[in-house]
C-alpha cells in the first residue's frame, strides 16, 4: 500500500507530462519540522516506525538542528524529518487540466448540479434525474449531505492562506531553497508550500466541524481561523509579520471514523465509492480513482487487491457526541501543545495521547 502510494507521485507527474497540463508541479522533499522536545520525539518515532515497515518503501531520517535551519530558518527549529519522493503542486491547475483533458476525449462534465440521491443506476439531481449502468459516488467532504450518509464520512474543516510574494531579500533570509514541502509536528499540526510565484501557502484546521456534519460551500474562513493561520505563519517566519495576506479559504475533507480511506465497489448494484483521505487525498485520489476503474472493469489487478478495498469502517457517533467528541479533541490538540512548549520533557502530552484516543488512533 506504500509503495502503491508513492508510485502515484510519479503516476501524476506522468500524466501531467502526457497530457501538456501546467500544475506548478515540482519534485521536491517533504520537511517536517519539530520546535518543541516533545516534537522531536515524535519525529524519531515516525523514523522508527517508517524503519519497521521497511524504509525503503516509505523513508524518512532525521535531521539535526544546524541542517534543518541550513534549508529553513525556522526560529527555535531542534530538528526535522525528511520525507523524500514528494512533489509540490497546485491542485486548483492540476483539476482544471485533468477536466480539459478528459473533456477532450469525450467525457461530459455536468458542473453547478447538485446529486441527491444515489441508487442503483440512477443518480436524482437538482436539474433532472440520469441513468447509468455504474455510479461512482466520489463526493469526499461533501458525502455527509447525501441521503443515509449523515454518520459517515466526517466533514472535516481545513482552511489556507496565502501570502503576497516575497521580496528576494525575505526569501534570503528565510532559505528554503529546495523549495520543499513544509510541515511541523504540533498536535494542532500546519503545512505550507512556496509557489511558483514566491508565495507562501499555509494551511491547519482553525474552527474543526459544524454541528450536525453541516459543510459551508461558500469558502469563507471565519476570524478566529485567520487568527490561528497567521500566528502560526508568524511563529515561523516571523520577518513575514506586516507582510500582505492575498487570500484565505477553507474547504471540507472526509473524514472516516477509523482515519482510513477506502475504496469500495459493490459488483450487484454495481455502485461505487472512494475517498475519505482526511486531508491528503490529492495523490491518493488519483490511485483510488485507478482502482475503483479496474473494480467496475471487473479486473483483477495489483491495485483492486491492495488492503483498502472494500475496507469497512463503522459509522461515527449520533449528535450532540460527534460534535462534543470533535470539538473536545480540538481543544485538547491545542492544550497539549501549549503544555508542550512549555516542556523541556520530550515525552508526548497526557493531552495529545488523550486526542489520539479520541480520535480512534491511540
Ligand atoms: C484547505 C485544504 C487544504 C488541503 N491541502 C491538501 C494537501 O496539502 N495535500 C493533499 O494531498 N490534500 C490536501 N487537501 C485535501 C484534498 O483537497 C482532498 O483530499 C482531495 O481534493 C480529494 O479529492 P476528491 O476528488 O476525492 O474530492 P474533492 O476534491 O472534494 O471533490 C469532490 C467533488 O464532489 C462534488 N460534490 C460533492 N457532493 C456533491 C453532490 N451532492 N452533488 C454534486 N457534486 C458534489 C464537489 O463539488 C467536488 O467537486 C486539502 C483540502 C483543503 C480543503
Amino acid at each position: 500500500m506504500i509503495r502503491a502510494l508513492a508510485g502515484t507521485v510519479d503516476e501524476v507527474i506522468g500524466v501531467i507530462a502526457a497530457q501538456g497540463i501546467d500544475a506548478d508541479i515540482r519534485r521536491c522533499d517533504e520537511l517536517v519540522l519539530a520546535v518543541t522536545p516533545a516534537q522531536l520525539a515524535r519525529a524519531q518515532a515516525a523514523v522508527a516506525e517508517s524503519e519497521a515497515w521497511g524504509g525503503d518503501a516509505a523513508p524518512a531520517r532525521l535531521i539535526g538542528a544546524e541542517e534543518a535551519r541550513a534549508r529553513v530558518d525556522v526560529p527555535g527549529i531542534l530538528g526535522a524529518l525528511v520525507l523524500p519522493g514528494m512533489a509540490r503542486i497546485q491542485p486548483a491547475k492540476l483539476v482544471q487540466g485533468l477536466a480539459r483533458a478528459v473533456e477532450a476525449v469525450g467525457v461530459r462534465i455536468a458542473e453547478g448540479t447538485t446529486v441527491t440521491a444515489i441508487t442503483p443506476g440512477r443518480v436524482t439531481t437538482d436539474r433532472g434525474t440520469l441513468r447509468a449502468g455504474t455510479v461512482l459516488r466520489c463526493t469526499e467532504g461533501y458525502t455527509a449531505g447525501l441521503p443515509g450518509h449523515r454518520r459517515g464520512w466526517l466533514p472535516l474543516n481545513s482552511a489556507q492562506l496565502i501570502t503576497a510574494p516575497l521580496p528576494a531579500e525575505m526569501w534570503q533570509e528565510i532559505g528554503w531553497q529546495g523549495h520543499e514541502l513544509l510541515g511541523d509536528l504540533a498536535n494542532s499540526y500546519c503545512y505550507a508550500q512556496r509557489t511558483r510565484e514566491g508565495r507562501i501557502a499555509l494551511g491547519g484546521r482553525g474552527t474543526p466541524y459544524r454541528y450536525g456534519s453541516r459543510t459551508d460551500t461558500a469558502g469563507t474562513v471565519d476570524a478566529g481561523t485567520l487568527d490561528l493561520l497567521m500566528a502560526r505563519l508568524h511563529r515561523h517566519f516571523p520577518a513575514l509579520r506586516g507582510h500582505p495576506i492575498d487570500h484565505v479559504w477553507c474547504g471540507v475533507l472526509g473524514v472516516p471514523r477509523d482515519w482510513c480511506a477506502t475504496v469500495v465497489f459493490d459488483a450487484a448494484q454495481r455502485i461505487g465509492f472512494a475517498g475519505g483521505y482526511v486531508g491528503v487525498g490529492v495523490a491518493t485520489s488519483n490511485l483510488a480513482g485507478r482502482t475503483l476503474a479496474d473494480l467496475a472493469l471487473g479486473l483483477d489487478t495489483p491495485l483492486t487487491r491492495l488492503p483498502w478495498v472494500n475496507h469497512k469502517v463503522r459509522r461515527w457517533e449520533p449528535e450532540p457526541l460527534r460534535w462534543l467528541g470533535v470539538r473536545g479533541m480540538y481543544a485538547a490538540l491545542k492544550a497539549a501543545d501549549r503544555a508542550e512548549a512549555r516542556s523541556t520533557a520530550p515525552g508526548q502530552s497526557h493531552l495529545a495521547r488523550l486526542a489520539a484516543r479520541m480520535m480512534g488512533r491511540g
